[in-house]
């Protein structure tokens, strides 16, 4: 019998530049690109995973950053069991803006799962990373840092977020 995978949906949000596009594409596709077109409204990916003896196809999300694009991404939320908020660890205000993408995000999934990510850790960072640990922690999320460019942390974070979309 031909069993169907469960599809999971994951969203990944943040301002723009912080690096979403960059993480699914390093994730799904394995490679990076240095310079990239800003995504407009909403992309998708999918790529089949095993957690936890499970198969599962998640369904990655990516939230273009616009502010003028907010009314389509609520729609969009619905039905996402774990989202990514993503900042740029050399840029504060991105981190700062996090609070915001959360409050967007529970209000239409109040049971969300999240975690915080820290992107862009091969380059100096240009804050306190205490920050993000408080931050993440003032939502109960575990944090994490990746590197889209080398592709560290970036199996961890996606796998974080299936794990997550799975726990009871
Ligand atoms: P998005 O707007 O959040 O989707 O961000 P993009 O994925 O389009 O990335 C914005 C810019 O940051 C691009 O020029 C990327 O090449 C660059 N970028 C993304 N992730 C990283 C990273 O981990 N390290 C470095 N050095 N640059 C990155
Ligand atoms: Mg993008």
């Amino acid at each position: 019998m031909n069993k169907t995978v469960p599809l999971v949906k994951i969203v990944v949000a943040g301002d723009g530049n912080v690096g979403k596009t960059s993480l699914i594409r390093q994730y799904c596709e394995g490679r990076f690109e240095q310079s990239r077109v800003a995504t407009i409204g909403v992309d998708f990916q999918t790529k089949t995973v095993e957690i936890k003896g499970h198969i599962i196809k998640l369904s990655i999300w990516d939230m273009a950053g616009q502010i003028h694009f907010q009314s389509v991404r609520t729609g969009l939320y619905r039905g996402s069991r774990t989202a990514a908020l993503v900042h740029d660890i050399t840029n504060p205000e991105s981190l700062t803006h996090l609070q915001g993408w959360y409050e967007e995000i529970i209000a239409v999934v109040p049971n969300q799962r999240f975690l915080v990510v820290g992107n862009k850790i091969d380059l100096q960072p240009n804050y306190d990373t205490s920050e993000a640990k408080r931050f993440a922690a003032s939502i109960k999320a575990p944090y994490l840092t990746t590197s889209a460019s080398t592709g560290q942390g970036v199996q961890k974070m996606f796998l974080g977020m299936a794990y997550l979309a799975l726990k009871k």
